[in-house]
């Protein structure tokens, strides 16, 4: 049995006095105290937090967010930054689209909105890198418009709420019209970060804390005793392993033989170690011609890397370069213009292992 329709103001209006206690505290959020009396959060840090907060935890994404916002105040020096600069600075939290698009959201901005994030989901929607997710959680969160936010914690909880044992992703649709039956008028942006705090802290995966949760009382998984099970997936595709080779190379000046890898596929736009395509077979893995003339030694371990569609397995070479050494590919970084956190996790393995 369903909550009443009627009911659902009520479940509203509970949640969010919940949250006035509640709330976690994140630097990118005007906390409710702060909200009702006028102060609206900045665009700009909402829209930077969910794009950093997709496939990344609260925890992680703190540093990076203080990072950029404390290079890049404002969407327009974030659309005037170099390329290489932002990659950089993304280097580690994965997903590198994100970033490139990042750029492009922040560049049409300024381009064709003067600056200033639009008021308005349909707005949003149409900017690079903004999906239906981005678009309703800025529209709320920052504009205090109506718009249900489905992540994976209010997904979680509109689950258990409503008993709803239709495995994900089919569930996805009638996850979405439970949330946006549920989306009050009043106080729609603290309403949507009220959801996603309480998946996030009460109604958490393995162990829902029922007893202190403030819907307790109409929960239909907690009456049932379901929702541990909830929600339900469908079983994962094992993921397929990929092999390639990496020439991590470093000229005898200390200079390290760098590329920055095309800005289309994996790992676009970011900095690099020259190296083979990925591919399915393994033995015997292709020859792949090193980048220059060099004494190139295999090392003794795998740099081993899992991404959203497969596992990657890397066998790394590494040589002492001459100065003079003419390179096919790459390009010689001098050490003191080198960061290794520049480089995206799985060619920082690379460098880590080697050093
Ligand atoms: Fe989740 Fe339990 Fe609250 Fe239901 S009562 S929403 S299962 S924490």
């Amino acid at each position: 049995m369903r909550y009443e329709q009627a009911a659902r103001p009520g479940l509203s209006d509970t949640l969010l006095d919940w949250y006035d206690v509640h709330a976690r505290e994140m630097p990118w959020r005007v906390p409710p105290g702060e909200r009702k009396a006028g102060t609206l959060p900045d665009p700009y840090r909402v829209w930077l937090s969910e794009v950093m907060l997709q496939q990344t935890t609260v925890v992680t994404v703190r540093d990076y967010f203080q990072r950029f916002t404390g290079r890049w105040p404002t969407v327009g020096d974030l659309a005037a930054a170099e390329d290489s600069e932002v990659m950089g600075e993304w280097a580690g939290l994965g997903y590198y689209a994100r970033a490139r698009n990042l750029l492009k959201c922040a560049r049409a901005v300024v381009a064709d909105h003067g600056g200033a994030f639009p008021a308005d989901y349909d707005a949003l929607v149409k900017l690079p890198g903004i999906g239906p997710y981005t678009a309703a959680a800025v529209s709320s969160i920052a504009f205090d418009l109506p718009h249900a936010v489905l992540d994976g914690n209010v997904e979680r909880v509109m689950a258990r709420l409503h008993n709803i044992h239709t495995p994900l992703p089919d569930a996805k649709p009638e996850l979405m019209r439970e949330a946006k039956a549920l989306t009050p008028d009043r106080r729609p942006g603290d309403y949507a970060q009220a959801v996603m705090d309480l998946g996030a802290t009460v109604c958490t995966p393995r162990s829902p804390a029922c007893g202190i949760c403030p819907w307790r009382e109409p929960c239909e998984a907690r009456r049932l005793g379901t929702a541990p099970d909830l929600p339900r997936k469908q079983p994962k595709k094992a993921k397929p392993v990929r092999h390639g080779i990496i020439f991590v190379g470093q000229r005898r000046d200390g200079a390290w033989l760098l590329e920055t890898r095309p800005d289309k596929g994996l790992l676009g736009g970011m900095l690099g170690w020259p190296g083979s395509d990925w591919i399915d077979v393994s033995e015997p893995l292709p020859e792949t011609p090193p980048p220059c003339p060099a004494d190139w030694q295999p090392v003794d371990a795998e740099i081993r890397h899992t991404f959203t569609h497969f596992h990657l397995l890397l066998r790394v070479r590494t040589a002492q370069i001459d100065s003079g050494t003419q390179c096919d590919r790459g390009a010689f970084v001098a050490p003191e213009n080198f960061r290794p956190s520049d480089l995206p996790t799985v060619m920082r393995k690379a460098f880590d292992l080697i050093r």
